[in-house]
C-alpha cells in the first residue's frame, strides 16, 4: 500500500458526483487504512431518501469495531458523521445489519483494511455478515465469488467467502462468512494487466429459486439459453445450471458468469464477469431469461473490453492499494468516476481512463 499517514480532518462531500453509499464506504476503509480522521457531509444527497439506511450505519459501526474508532454524530438517518480511526485489528467478527440490507457492501468496506491488518503477524481474520445475500443495486454472493474474489486472487489477494445462509428482500436472514488472509506483496507477484480479451471459453447460466417453484428456473434457463443461440453464439459453450434455495422467505435469482482467455500481454490465463438479475412478481421468467441473455450479449457483442461495469469500480481500489495496474473497462459509470476522485483524495496514486471508443476504455491505475 502506498504509505501515508494523515493527522488532519479529511472533509468528505458525500454529495460528489455519484453521490451514493459507495462514498461512505470507500472513505470507511481508507481512513481506517491511512489513519485519517474524516468528516463525510450530506451523506448520500444524490439518493431519493438521503442520509445513512441500515447497511451504511452498519458499515460504520464494523469500521469502529475494527479499528477501535472514535465515531460522533452516525445514527439511521444522519446526513453527517466523523471518524477518527484507531489501529486495525484482525481477528473474528460478526455483524448483523438486522435488515435485508447487502451483506456484500458491508463486506467489501470492511475487507481492504483487514487485508492489510496486522501484516507482520500474517493473522487471519474471519467476517460473518447477517442480511440480505441477494440485493438489488448491490453484488450478490454469487459475484462476489465468481467475479471480485477471482479478480483479488490475482492481485494476490486471497478472500474466502461462504454462503451460509441466502437471504432476499424484505425477510433477509442470509449469512456470509468471510475468511481474509494478510495481504503481502510478493516481488514476483505479475502485474495486474487485463486489456485484451481472448476466446470465449464458457458461459455458466445458473437459475436459483428459495421457495418458489422449481420450474421458474428452467424456463429462465431455456428462454436465455435460447437467445444467446439465436444470436450466434456457439451452443456448446453455454452450461446450464438450477438450484432449489434453502431458507427463510421467497426469491429467484439468475446469472451468467462469462469466461475468457486473456490474450497478450498478460500473466492472467482468464477473466471471469458476471451478470445478475433478480427474480420480480411483474416479470415473467421467459423474460428475466432473456433480460439476462440481454447483458450477455451487450458484453461479449458491442464491446472487446474485458472488464464490465461492477468490477470496474470495485477494482480500483484493491488496485490502488497493491502496486497499480492496467485493465480495459466496457464503460466508465458515475461510480467509476467518484470512486477515482475519493482514492486520489486519500492516496498517492493517478487513475486515468483513456477512452479508445464509445465502448472501450483503458483504466490505468498508477500507484
Ligand atoms: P452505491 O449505489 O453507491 O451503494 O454502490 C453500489 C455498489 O454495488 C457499486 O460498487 C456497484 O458496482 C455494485 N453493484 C450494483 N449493482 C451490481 C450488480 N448487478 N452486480 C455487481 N455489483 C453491483
Amino acid at each position: 500500500m502506498p504509505t501515508i499517514t494523515k493527522t488532519q480532518t479529511l472533509k468528505i462531500d458525500g454529495s460528489t458526483g455519484e453521490g451514493g453509499g459507495q462514498i461512505i464506504r470507500t472513505a470507511l476503509s481508507l481512513s481506517m487504512l491511512t489513519g485519517t480522521p474524516i468528516e463525510i457531509i450530506n451523506i448520500r444527497a444524490g439518493r431519493a431518501k438521503p442520509g445513512l439506511m441500515r447497511q451504511h450505519l452498519v458499515c460504520v459501526q464494523a469500521s469502529q469495531a475494527i479499528s477501535d474508532a472514535i465515531v460522533t454524530g452516525a445514527q439511521l438517518g444522519s446526513t453527517s458523521f466523523n471518524f477518527t480511526p484507531n489501529t486495525i485489528q484482525s481477528g473474528d467478527y460478526t455483524f448483523d445489519i438486522g435488515s435485508a440490507g447487502s451483506t456484500s457492501l458491508v463486506l467489501q468496506t470492511l475487507l481492504p483494511a483487514l487485508l492489510f491488518a496486522n501484516t507482520g503477524l500474517a493473522a487471519q481474520s474471519t467476517v460473518t455478515v447477517k442480511g440480505g445475500t441477494h440485493n438489488p443495486l448491490a453484488p450478490t454472493t454469487d459475484f462476489l465469488n465468481q467475479a471480485f474474489v477471482p479478480a483479488l486472487a490475482k492481485l494476490g489477494m486471497h478472500v474466502n467467502i461462504e454462503r451460509q445462509k441466502v437471504g432476499f428482500a424484505p425477510i433477509g436472514g442470509g449469512v456470509i462468512k468471510a475468511t481474509i488472509t494478510p495481504f503481502l506483496r510478493r516481488a514476483n507477484t505479475p502485474s495486474f494487466t487485463l486489456i485484451e480479451r481472448g476466446e470465449l471459453v464458457n458461459i455458466a447460466l445458473v437459475a436459483s429459486v428459495l421457495n418458489l417453484e422449481y420450474d421458474i428456473c428452467k424456463r429462465e434457463l431455456a428462454s436465455a439459453q435460447a437467445s444467446l443461440i439465436e444470436s450466434g453464439i456457439d451452443k456448446t459453450l453455454i452450461t446450464t445450471h438450477s438450484h432449489k434455495l434453502q431458507g427463510m422467505g421467497e426469491g429467484n435469482t439468475c446469472y451468467a458468469q462469462v469466461t475468457h482467455q486473456v490474450g497478450e500481454p498478460s500473466a492472467q490465463p482468464y477473466h471471469q464477469e458476471v451478470f445478475t438479475l433478480l427474480g420480480e412478481k411483474r416479470s415473467s421468467a421467459e423474460n428475466m431469461g432473456n433480460r439476462l441473455a440481454g447483458l450477455v450479449k451487450r458484453y461479449l457483442l458491442s464491446t472487446n473490453a474485458l472488464v464490465d461495469e461492477y468490477l470496474t469500480d470495485q477494482l480500483l481500489l484493491p488496485l490502488a492499494l497493491s502496486g497499480g495496474g492496467e485493465f480495459s473497462a466496457r464503460m466508465i459509470s458515475a461510480h467509476t468516476e467518484t470512486q477515482a476522485w475519493l482514492i486520489e483524495q486519500f492516496l498517492p496514486v493517478e487513475i486515468q481512463f483513456d477512452v479508445v471508443d464509445d465502448d472501450k476504455t483503458l483504466v490505468k491505475v498508477i500507484a
